[in-house]
């Protein structure tokens, strides 16, 4: 058992566009962790949770306090769409979606078919979510079912809930990373039958986008995403005004992008599309009929020149969660995405409260991808994945908490200021696997 402590006690439920959020934050505050589980036991004010575990009964395993006094203890972070390859291409200068993916994207793709590469940068990759406080992700490998294995291999050593798949492309693609139709099909399915809900992995089957797959392979994903009741499906949409075009080209005879999707039978609640910035009225209500979720990825957007994501007109409609799509995004810092997504809102003059944004990093993300009972709080029997933060880790941040008065304007400084140098440990699921070694 554990116990983390915070300062004071208050409540927020703010209400943001009809969603109410509800924040709790108790200032002096612990939380207690089953070491054997990793669950949640309990949380509340240090004062009572002290009295009733603070000593270890007779014939129990004995009680471990860690002192996280003066730190903030937030739920872990989830990222619901980025790519763990392209780790090694992130920030490459100057084109646009299309021409991004050849000229960088697919180049470095082409490397995942050798295991080494593959187990080196999924490695190099939790540890960098851990390092900015990122405990669950939805995760895009390549088209080589040993991008797959690597990754899972690398996540369950590390007992991180993690959501991946092969990525399907048939077409419009260099040769050597297309994999035949069905055997890009048979893949997806070898991969759900041996990871699909072994210790905290999930599959997601992943067809790139419209343009790489073709109208066969995207409805034979279809038929297997339908095959079963709890395996994800992660693609892109309308992202890009070319990108809207192409697809255009090639579905003459659809009513329009999102309709491609729908028609091939990919579409549902535990579908995540990522992007969907150029889509209109008719296509907002086949996602509101699906319930099929968006990912929105501002540093990418931005990045790209994609466009403006309306955050306030999706959400009306369906369920957004907000994401890093690294390499096009250019932070794996879902504190960095949010100060972003707070400046793309801005130009379109709906301010992001900080309440909002980090409930939607946190349990907001959870919900989108149906993970709520897991993850997202520290609501009993839920799984402890949490992140220890240290809001005066830089001198600016510092400085600037003093001139601070409020919890909120606390936490908003922390949203557009606050990196992976806030994140001083990352725990999953009640083990440490993340401590911040310049202050430790
Ligand atoms: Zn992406």
């Amino acid at each position: 058992m554990q116990t983390s402590g915070i300062d004071k006690h208050t409540i927020l439920n703010p209400v943001i566009k009809g969603i109410t959020v509800f924040a709790e934050y108790i200032a002096d505050g612990a939380l207690v962790i089953d070491d054997q589980t990793g669950l949640v036991v309990d949380y509340g004010s240090s004062a009572s949770i002290m009295a009733e575990y603070g000593r270890t009964q007779q014939g129990q395993q004995p009680v471990q306090i860690h002192d996280h006094k003066h730190k903030l203890i937030l739920p872990g972070f989830i990222d619901t769409h980025v790519h763990y390859p392209q780790i090694d291409m992130i920030a490459a200068f100057g084109e646009q979606l299309l021409d991004w993916l050849n000229n960088y994207t697919f180049v470095t793709e082409a490397n995942f078919g050798d295991r080494k590469v593959a187990d080196d940068t999924a490695k190099f990759f939790l540890q960098q979510l851990l390092a900015n406080g990122t405990t669950s992700a939805m995760v895009f490998a390549t088209s080589h079912p040993e991008s797959v294995e690597a990754f899972f291999t690398q996540s369950t050593q590390l007992n991180m809930r993690m959501i991946t798949g092969n990525v399907l492309m048939d077409q419009n693609a260099p040769e050597h990373l297309c994999v035949p139709t069905e055997q890009g099909i048979r893949d997806s399915q070898n991969i759900i039958d041996k990871w699909h809900g072994r210790g905290r992995q999930h599959v997601a089957i992943t067809p790139r986008f419209a343009i790489t797959s073709s109208p066969k392979q995207l409805k034979m994903t279809g038929e297997l995403y339908a095959s079963y009741n709890d395996v994800y499906l992660q693609t892109h949409l309308a992202e890009n005004l070319a990108e809207v075009a192409f697809v255009r080209e090639l579905y003459p005879n659809h009513k329009g992008y999102l309709d491609v999707y729908a028609d091939m039978g990919l579409l549902g609640r535990y579908t995540t599309l990522a992007h969907g910035i150029y889509l209109d009225t008719s296509e907002y209500e086949v996602l509101r009929d699906t319930g099929t979720q968006i990912a929105h990825c501002p540093t990418s957007n931005l990045f790209l020149g994609s466009g403006l994501f309306d955050l306030s007109k999706t959400l009306s409609y369906t369920g957004v969660s907000i994401a890093t799509d690294v390499g096009a995004g250019t932070s794996l810092s879902m504190l960095t995405t949010l100060s972003e997504a707070y400046k793309v809102q801005q130009l379109q003059s709906n301010p992001l409260s900080a309440h909002q944004g980090l409930y939607q990093i946190t349990l907001g993300n959870a919900q989108s991808l149906l993970l709520e009972q897991k993850i997202g709080n520290f609501m009993p029997n839920k799984e402890a994945d949490f992140v220890v933060i240290d809001l005066g880790a830089t001198a600016l941040l510092e400085r600037r908490m003093t001139q601070t008065s409020s919890l909120e304007e606390k936490l908003f400084v922390l949203m557009m200021l606050g990196d992976d140098r806030v994140i001083e440990q990352t725990v999953i699921a009640g083990v440490s696997r993340y401590k911040n070694r310049t202050r430790v």
